[in-house]
């Protein structure tokens, strides 16, 4: 039997302790200050944007939303953005993805300021993670992170595997990883005899996006099993990527889904936005 690894509970102690800081901020006059900006009706964008806002509120970061509709030009998003650049009380900007199809989605991410670049996603923010000089780490990551070292996880010397390679959740969860010292295997769709090496894994981080994609005979008895996915079953219900009544009684921790990574990732994001806004105590 493996211990969950309760995202939503260890969500709530990294919020509260963030809410003290927050506090403290604002009592030295550095309220930090989060702006979220959404092009178009995409409904589960909409879900995003309002729990980043509900997020915010709870731990008295300034949040502002900007609905912007689906005809708005790359200019007249970029210029908001050099707006939101040049406001002092915003720290943090975030433009919700994916833009319409007009919108060329490179160009807008590289008009933040790298330094409210909260989401991490910019060249120059992806390139500190590489050699190690970063202020911001892209959310979901980060929140599996931080979900291993309150969890206890040691990971130095250990074999990491990483299922996925994008930009935002694969590339830069090896990238940590390998900073704390784990031996880190990253597979892609291209990769021969994945099971193997999925079941050669200590820690074995799956980031698909495909339901019941990680089964038990790809997971060493004992292994850590964290899993980013977040699909939907046939019934239509929130799922991850891990067959977890199977895999879960050979795994020694596993993060479920929904209640594992998923609640983290917001939280990282405002924990992003307050370390963006500590530069202005100085
Ligand atoms: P993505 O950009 O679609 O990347 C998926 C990765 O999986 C790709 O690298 C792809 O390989 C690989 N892959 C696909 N099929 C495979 C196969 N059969 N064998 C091995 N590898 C395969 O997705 P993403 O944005 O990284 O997100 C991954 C999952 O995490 C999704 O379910 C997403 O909803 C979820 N997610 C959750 C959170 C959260 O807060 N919990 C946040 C972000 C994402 P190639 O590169 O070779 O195509």
């Amino acid at each position: 039997m493996a211990t969950i690894i309760s995202g939503t509970q260890i969500s709530k102690e990294v919020r509260a302790q963030l809410g003290e800081e927050v506090k403290r901020m604002t009592a030295a006059g550095v309220r930090p200050g989060l702006a979220v900006v959404i092009v178009g009706n995409d409904p589960a964008s909409k879900i995003y944007v309002r729990n980043k806002h509900k997020g915010c509120e709870e731990l008295g970061i300034l949040s502002e939303v900007y609905e912007l509709p689906e005809t708005t030009t790359q200019k007249e998003l970029t210029d908001l953005i050099r707006h939101l650049n040049g406001r002092e009380e915003i720290d943090g900007i975030l433009v919700q993805l994916p833009l319409p199809e007009h919108i060329e989605e490179k160009e807008v991410i590289e008009a933040i300021d790298p330094e409210k670049d909260v989401d991490a996603f910019s060249v120059s923010n992806v390139g500190k993670i590489m050699v190690g000089e970063y202020s911001f780490v892209p959310c979901t990551p980060a929140g599996v992170m931080e979900l291993l070292r309150r969890t206890g996880v040691k990971i130095a010397g250990k074999a990491c595997v990483v299922i996925g390679r994008s930009n935002i959740v694969g590339k830069p969860m090896g990238l940590l990883l390998l900073e704390q010292n784990g031996t880190v295997t990253i597979c892609h769709s291209r990769t021969e005899n994945l099971a193997a090496i999925a079941r050669s894994a200590d820690i074995l981080v799956s980031a698909v996006g495909k339901a019941k994609f990680v089964t038990a005979d790809m997971v060493k008895d004992g292994a850590v099993v964290i899993d980013v996915g977040m699909n939907r079953d046939e019934d239509g219900k929130l799922c991850g990527d891990v067959d977890f009544a199977a895999v879960e009684p050979k795994a020694s921790f596993i993060t479920p889904v929904p209640g594992g990574v998923g609640p983290m990732t917001i939280t990282m994001l405002l924990k992003n936005t307050v370390n963006a806004a500590k530069r202005r105590l100085k």
